[in-house]
């Protein structure tokens, strides 16, 4: 039976920061390749999913997004109560009706790579800051529990928690860790490596090729180095960097990225959940970061705002409006003129505003589809600027004209 393999291949460097590609591929069960079924252009930003879809986007909606960005981060336990896999979950699922229409043959060879990647994690995205709630694992009985905020706790042992995973048969696999803030006991930070490193080993067990390790250790140096050196010796196809986005400032942050990395291969692709804003992206691809996962331009479109941006220095434009702002009830301007997305194809600033006025979910949903559209066109010229070495002139030009002005 075929399985999955995580590869990324880089490209161009230009300092720390780097493109590359992050392929899927099957293999047989001696590892030889099959085919590439998967592949996404890095850096970039892997959009969030609530309750196991992105917030706001209709089926037609995400279709669009994909030939920008196939991939999506699916939090597990939400999944788990469909029984049937991800790639049939109806948000998702490329067998699914929805996005295939009847009687349309399955995808094959090209078309295939642009599908959705779906990577696999207890990460709850477009809640509560990235976080991955696990808590409590006791190592002797091999038990944790697991906060999910709409229902409580609920409780796993990491056998369960393994073949959960297993059976959901996501692309790429997050392993199970445990996330801690930036201000935390120095031992409860050493403890985070200990319970991260034992649950890894067990779902490497069972699943090769396609699990992405998660170095924890909060703030202490110690405990990143002692993580990061732990899970470079495993068989993971690449790594997760763990808490962050849980209340360090931007120079603690590219502290504990630059305690990592020297101690992880290279070859190797690097996601960091949690890291949302320009500001830091910049910061962490600068430093050779790769995949990115955060609801930042979502909830930007939660407080009525756009973000419109420009990388261009010969561009004069703010870092975002604020479409509450009854000075744009009669703009008949699109959100962003020239923006390709479907809000901005179809509608005008005035709208928005208007459905923003009379609290119609419309206003969110053209807001989110903008504000990711946006985001991703970022995503796309930042990775064009390392191409050209032009990265750091794009860094500096973005940091200059608004880190001071943008409300981060
Ligand atoms: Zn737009």
């Amino acid at each position: 039976m075929p399985m999955r393999k995580v590869e990324w291949t880089p490209s161009v460097t230009e300092g720390e920061a780097r493109t590359g590609c992050l392929s899927i591929v099957r293999v047989d069960e001696q590892g030889n390749h099959i085919d590439r079924i998967k592949k996404i252009d890095t850096p970039c930003f892997f959009l969030g999913s609530r309750a196991g879809a992105p917030p706001n986007f209709t089926v037609d909606i995400w279709n669009e997004f994909k030939k920008k960005c196939n991939a999506v981060q699916i939090e597990a336990e939400t999944i788990s109560q469909f029984g049937r896999g991800i790639h049939d979950f109806i948000a998702v699922g490329e067998k699914q009706n929805n996005f295939r229409p009847r009687g349309k043959p399955e995808a094959t060879g090209e078309e295939r790579l642009t599908e959705t990647a779906i990577y696999l994690s207890f990460r709850d995205p477009l809640n509560y800051n990235s976080i991955c709630n696990v808590d409590g694992l006791a190592v002797s009985n091999d038990a944790f529990s697991f906060v999910v905020r709409q229902r409580g706790k609920m409780k796993l042992t990491t056998h369960q928690g393994v073949k959960l995973l297993k059976d959901l048969d996501g692309d790429l696999i997050e392993s199970i860790s445990m996330d801690v803030p930036y201000h935390v006991t120095s031992k409860k930070m050493r403890r985070s490596v200990d319970v991260s490193i034992h649950i890894l080993d067990k779902i490497l067990e069972s699943n090769t090729g396609n699990v992405l390790g998660v170095i924890q250790g909060g703030s202490d140096e110690r405990s990143r180095t002692v993580s990061a050196k732990e899970t470079a010796k495993r068989n993971v196809c690449g790594f997760v960097l763990g808490s962050f986005g849980l209340g360090e400032d931007l120079s603690q942050q590219s502290q504990m990225i630059r305690w990592i990395l020297p101690h992880i291969p290279a070859e190797k692709v690097r996601f960091i959940p949690g890291i949302g804003t320009p500001l830091q992206i910049l910061e962490a691809v600068s430093l050779g970061c790769d995949v990115f996962n955060s609801d930042y331009p979502h909830l930007i479109g939660e407080y009525g705002q756009a973000i419109i941006f420009s990388t261009d220095a010969s561009v004069d434009r703010p870092y975002k409006i604020n479409l509450r702002d009854r000075k744009f009830q009669l703009d008949q301007e699109p959100i962003l003129k020239g923006c390709t997305c479907y809000g901005c194809q179809n509608h005008t600033r005035a709208y928005v505003c208007h459905l923003l006025a009379t609290h119609e979910m419309l206003a969110n949903v053209l807001l989110s589809v903008h504000n990711c559209w946006h985001y991703l066109e970022f995503f796309r010229e930042m990775r064009e600027s390392i191409g050209r070495g032009g990265f750091n002139r794009f860094k500096e030009t973005f940091l200059e004209r608004y880190y001071s002005k943008a409300e981060e």
